[in-house]
């Protein structure tokens, strides 16, 4: 069987659709899944055990024989908890075929191969009776099948299902209950995440400030959760406006419903600010007396909670639809609305001497839909993108380098997705601007977004949108003029890794035949860094785990490493590193410099080198980043923002992902008089636009 994967090629900016072999995707889930960081998650393996352990006695205690359902059972890694705590007989339940495959090896390895049974099918398929897959229902109903926002996996359908079929009343279920808490705050820096602020801009006749459309003010976003580590998020960054709440909770022993609800609570704001976000994490008894939990506070409710680091449960951030002022001590409702997979918040005041006749009025028009992106910016930008379009320092690097170069009579074309540096360009006199959104998304008309925000600022006859592609400008698009300044930030919506936007510099490539003979190109170059590095935790998600709780699950590390190597060249991988804190073992370095005041060259470009390790510590891998090059002395970095040089700590920027090349093996370095070297080759393919590299250790 073959599959088809969308990919977006850096040289042509756009989507391309590729045959892989049927191996493919069951070797990218494995590489890039979360079983490894599952297994390393101390915290939650000792509380399953202890819930398992607990609820099997519960059940002996009353003279039953324990049969356990496991549904998702992964590595089978629960199910062999509850073999050994004594339970009879355990189902085993595992959609993804690999996995269950991977579950057979390794309860056969570990001798649990009598008491447990793996059953390779989605929970809503097992059949119960004589001659099915159970041969009866279950007493123990165990299961891991959150997400960050609890529910978004479909454990609400799964555990309703089970409840009706697959499991006795009166069952035990481990975990017994989760919970869902909330926290309502203002952050500057979260909300801008999903608004775009004004830009105010020293122009030649005046100050301008640049508005959204209209369309944006009030648009409620998407329903997409953002899940961060919310611990990396500085207290200066926020500021609590309530207490923590407790938004509803889910009793996983009795039947449950996944049909869409709403729950309300009252909130008094501790503080007046201005509403704009509800902060929401979650916890899990795994015992009904709720002495075993299991929680992801963040650490200013729980300051031990940084000490348990994990992945695959984070914190959630909700955007509410808009701002709201709020006052010390004033009613407020919280309401959260639920469907079958996913949360979203709305907040209401009290009306001035409510009574009960009007609270039951707000209890019928609290159920609000899910949002929906009206404006178009929401379903185009991820938060990422809202987030540094909102960098006033970054937009002051592009104001004052589009200073240095714009002249009165130049003629700019921008090529960028979603850019505001048309009208920046414009502001600061430039005579003739058009710009160009190459990566594009048809579906989402990034073209009437931009229009849009012309329109708002009473632009829409002074910037020209040419919809051609590069390859297909032409004399008329530019009134038979020649580009005098070409610009890009360079962004591109289809970039993974930091390089793709290197597609400026194939489209500069291509609307070379209109560029003036003295053209300036902002960015002039772009440079490709390196550091070696040591993670705080971030390593754990490609590390081996061994033995988990005393269970050996080699094989479940076997078969990451497999499909990590399944590509010849290991890749580099997305990840925001300031989320993910590390020390860097290495000096910055920059490896590889592309000129875009020249064509992208025929030939491949490479650098072979060595960095020295100046610190103690692991080298977990090396991190890489680009940076730009705007004028002469003014550069952006989409990577390293700031290294404190006593510890080695390094600052990110917030809203880029960087590459990580996991190296394959971790060396200490120890002797700094004699500092070990780590050598390296990297290629940047022109044909391909992909960087591939080798590290030697
Ligand atoms: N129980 C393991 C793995 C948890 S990950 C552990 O705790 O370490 C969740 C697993 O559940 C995934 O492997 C996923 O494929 C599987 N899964 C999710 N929903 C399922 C369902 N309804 N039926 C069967 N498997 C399911």
């Amino acid at each position: 069987m073959k599959t088809f994967c969308g990919r977006a090629n850096p040289t042509t900016g756009s989507m391309e659709w590729l045959e892989e072999g049927e191996d493919y995707d069951y070797h990218q889930e494995i590489a890039r899944s979360r079983y490894a960081d599952m297994l390393h998650d101390k915290d939650r393996n000792v509380k399953y055990y202890q819930g398992i352990r607990a609820a099997v006695s519960r059940v002996k205690e009353r003279g039953e024989k324990a049969i356990v359902l496991d549904i998702g059972t992964g590595t089978g890694l629960l199910s062999m908890m509850a073999a050994s705590a004594g339970a009879d007989f355990c189902y085993a339940i595992e959609v993804f075929k690999p996995m269950a495959n991977a579950a057979v090896k390794i309860v056969e390895k570990n001798g649990f191969s009598d008491k447990i049974k793996v059953i390779n099918k989605h929970s809503t398929e097992v059949t119960v009776g004589s001659d099915g897959d159970m041969q009866c229902r279950a007493n123990i109903l165990v299961t891991e099948l959150f997400d960050t926002e609890l529910i978004g996996e479909g454990a609400l359908p799964t555990y309703e299902h089970a409840h009706k079929y697959l499991v006795q009343e009166g069952c035990e279920a481990v975990p017994h209950r989760a919970t869902v808490y909330v926290q309502l705050v203002e952050s500057r820096r979260m909300w801008s995440w999903k608004k775009l602020f004004p830009i105010h801009v020293e122009a030649e006749d005046g100050e301008k400030i640049l508005v959204p459309p209209s369309e944006m003010e009030d648009c409620p976003g998407v329903p997409s959760v953002c899940d961060i580590q919310l611990n990396q998020m500085p207290s200066s960054d926020f500021s609590t406006l309530s207490d923590v709440v407790t938004m509803f909770s889910v009793d996983f022993s009795k039947p449950v419903q996944s049909a869409s609800a709403y729950y309300r609570v009252q909130l008094k704001p501790v503080k007046s600010g201005k509403a704009q976000i509800v902060l929401s994490w979650w916890d899990i008894d795994m015992d009904p007396s709720g002495m075993i939990n299991c929680t992801m506070a963040p650490y200013w409710v729980k300051p031990t909670s940084a000490l348990q680091w994990r992945d695959h449960w984070m914190q959630c951030v909700y955007f509410l639809p808009r701002e709201e002022p709020v006052l010390q001590g004033e009613k407020l409702y919280l309401t959260a609305c639920r469907d079958e997979y996913s949360v979203w918040y709305t907040l209401q005041k009290a009306r001035e001497g409510e009574n009960k006749a009007d609270e039951e009025e707000h209890e019928a028009d609290v159920r609000v839909e899910s949002p929906v992106c009206r404006c178009r910016a929401h379903l185009l930008w991820n938060r990422a993108r809202f987030g540094e379009l909102n960098d006033q320092n970054r937009t002051h690097q592009y104001i004052k380098s589009l200073r240095k170069v714009l002249k009165a009579d130049s003629v700019c074309l921008c090529i960028s997705d979603g850019s505001l540096l048309p009208v920046l360009a414009h502001y600061l006199g430039a005579k003739q601007v058009q710009c160009m959104q190459p990566s594009r998304i048809d579906l989402y008309h990034p073209h009437e977004l931009q229009q849009a925000f012309f329109k708002a600022n009473h632009l829409e006859d002074k910037i020209k949108i040419i919809e051609a592609r590069p390859e297909l400008l032409k004399p008329s698009h530019l009134e038979d003029k020649k580009i005098s300044v070409l610009v890009g930030e360079p962004f591109f919506t289809t970039s993974l890794l930091p390089w793709h936007n290197l597609y400026f510099w194939y489209a500069r490539t291509a609307v070379s035949p209109h560029l003036a003979s003295n053209v300036t190109v902002l960015p002039q170059s772009a440079s490709l860094h390196m550091m070696i590095v040591e993670f705080q935790d971030l390593w754990r998600i490609r590390s081996p785990c061994g033995t988990c709780e005393g269970f050996d699950v080699q094989t479940m590390d076997d078969m990451i490493k497999d499909s990590l190597n399944f590509r010849e060249s290991k890749e580099a991988e997305p990840h925001p590193l300031w989320e993910y804190p590390c020390k860097s073992l290495s000096d910055p370095q920059e490896v590889l410099t592309f000129d875009f005041t020249t064509t992208v060259p025929q030939h491949c470009l490479s650098t072979e080198g060595s960095v020295k390790l100046l610190r103690k510590g692991k080298s977990h891998g090396a991190v890489l980043w680009m940076e730009y090059h705007l004028a002469a002395d003014i550069s952006v970095s989409t990577g390293l923002m700031q290294l404190s040089n006593e510890k080695g700590n390094c600052e990110w920027n917030p809203h880029c992902k960087q590459a990580v090349y996991f190296f394959s093996s971790v060396i200490e370095s120890e002797i700094l008089s004699d500092p070990t070297a780590v050598t390296y080759a990297i290629n940047f393919d022109t044909k391909t636009g992909e960087i591939a590299m080798d590290f030697k250790l």
